[in-house]
């Protein structure tokens, strides 16, 4: 969602003349868009600053001035701390505000030109203004583009810092959708995929009042002309309704891949996690999802070392990991964050436990995505052309199940080839993505 985010900045910036540049040497402005899921990332910050502070007196012994911002989610959660501890900064503000940055760097600039410091905080949590605004921007042409649907949560799970930073659970109106989505399409996009922290909580309400939920979404945006394949990300296993289950089976365009995060196998730590799953509830999911496709390439979350995990507990997740067998998956040491209740529990785990549980997970998990990139060997692929290649005979796509491929395309030109899906015949697996050969 900080990609989406960061796009749509790009574009509001766009009318005020501002262009995206390839490094943040010499620019104007630059922003930092934060995230705050995990300890690691949100230090970054500090070290970006650090890193951009020094090209700001760059430009200063220029005559020059730059605009330094800090968006995102850690701007949310510790925006004042961040004027604070950082006076270069000029200015603050959340994942709910970024529509008002052209205002505000014109603001900025006022203040400057005034010989005053520039202090700008904006962290309001209100989401409906932020959709209204964006709608109105044009769309580049591309393959692919995300398409925000639905943010922020309402779960409250005990680890997590989301529905603090990214506020409460909403989702946008049909008619604002399906307007951004036809837009999408003119622009050439074949393949969409839906955002959302909880993406299958979505619950809009159509022009007639009534609400659907993403199954009655995807049906809809199936119809669209141009669009060939919809993905969805993120979701809970919660929201799994039957009746998204059984879009898998019954909409082509909905690609044979579902990323569904589990967190952990141990139903004791899932319920200290407040995930409101079990680990036998998650598994009869996998088991319904596979019966309606039974080619759906699986993902997930997990995160390890949660306060008061056992070897035991660990040993569950690791068992639950061989039953389901994942495609990829995203595996995480447990990060205690301020202000969730998981942060204050006892028996938190030493890192060195961490560390070691991280290392047999992951361990597991590549081999399980090893093999189910082997398993697509001699096998004949539609793929969805994104990108050039690392060589000029090469180009990169993606298959239906979400793996990353290079394509060996001969003399035929990418330019021609981009977004367009094409059949390749792989030859080559790995841990990472699969190779082959344009039929
Ligand atoms: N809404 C999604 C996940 C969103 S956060 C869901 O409920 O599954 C993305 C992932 O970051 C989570 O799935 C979790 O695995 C990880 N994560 C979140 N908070 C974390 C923390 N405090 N420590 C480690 N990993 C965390
Ligand atoms: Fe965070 Fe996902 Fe839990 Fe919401 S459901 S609190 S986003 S992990």
């Amino acid at each position: 969602m900080n990609v989406y985010d960061t796009e749509r900045m790009i574009d509001v910036m766009a009318p005020e003349g501002y262009e995206e540049t390839e490094t943040p040497e010499g620019a104007d402005l630059v922003v930092l868009n934060t995230c705050h899921i995990r300890e690691k990332a949100a230090e970054k910050v500090y070290s970006d600053i650090g890193r951009i502070r020094k090209m700001k007196n760059a430009k200063k012994n220029n005559g020059e001035d730059m605009v330094l911002a800090v968006g995102g989610c850690v701007a949310q959660a510790e925006g004042a701390e961040i004027m604070k501890r950082a006076p270069v900064v000029d200015m603050v503000f959340g994942p709910q505000t970024y529509h008002n940055l052209p205002d505000m760097v014109n603001k900025s600039l006022a203040l400057k030109a005034d010989g005053e410091k520039s202090r700008i905080l904006d962290t309001d949590l209100a989401v409906d203004e932020k959709f209204d605004q964006l709608s109105k921007k044009a769309v580049k042409k591309k393959p692919t583009a995300f398409l925000t649907i639905q943010e922020g949560c309402d779960k409250f799970c005990t680890f997590c810092v989301v529905p603090y930073t990214r506020g409460s659970e909403f989702s946008r109106s049909i008619a604002d959708i399906m307007a951004d989505a036809k837009k999408l399409a003119t622009a050439g996009v074949v393949e969409v995929t839906l955002l959302g922290q909880n993406v299958n909580a979505f619950h809009g309400v159509a022009a007639t009042g009534e609400e659907w939920g993403l199954a009655q979404l995807i049906r809809e945006l199936a119809k669209i002309d141009g669009f060939e394949r919809i993905r969805y990300t993120t979701s809970h296993p919660h929201d799994m309704t039957d009746e998204l289950l059984e879009v898998h089976r019954d909409v082509s365009e909905c690609m044979p891949y579902l990323h569904l995060p589990v967190q952990a196998g141990s139903d004791k730590v899932l319920k200290a996690m407040n995930r409101t799953h079990d680990s036998a509830t998650y598994i009869e999911i996998i088991r319904k999802l596979r019966e309606r496709r039974p080619d759906i390439a699986l993902s997930g979350d997990f995160i390890v070392g949660f306060p008061g995990e056992t070897d035991e507990d660990f040993e569950e997740t690791m068992e639950l990991v061989r039953e389901v067998k994942y495609a990829q998956a995203y595996s995480f040491k447990y990060s205690p964050r301020p202000g969730t209740p998981a942060a204050q529990m006892e028996d938190q785990i030493d890192e060195d436990i961490k560390s070691e549980r991280l290392a047999k997970l992951q361990a597991l998990l590549k081999e399980q995505q090893t093999e189910f990139n082997n398993s697509v060997i001699g096998k004949m692929l539609p793929v969805l052309i994104e990108a050039p290649g690392k060589t000029p005979t090469t180009a990169f796509g993606r298959s239906p199940y979400m793996q990353a491929v290079q394509i060996n395309i001969g003399d035929k030109s990418v330019e021609d080839l981009m977004g367009s899906i094409v059949n390749v015949k792989i030859n080559e697996g790995g841990p990472f993505n699969i190779q082959g050969i344009l039929a």
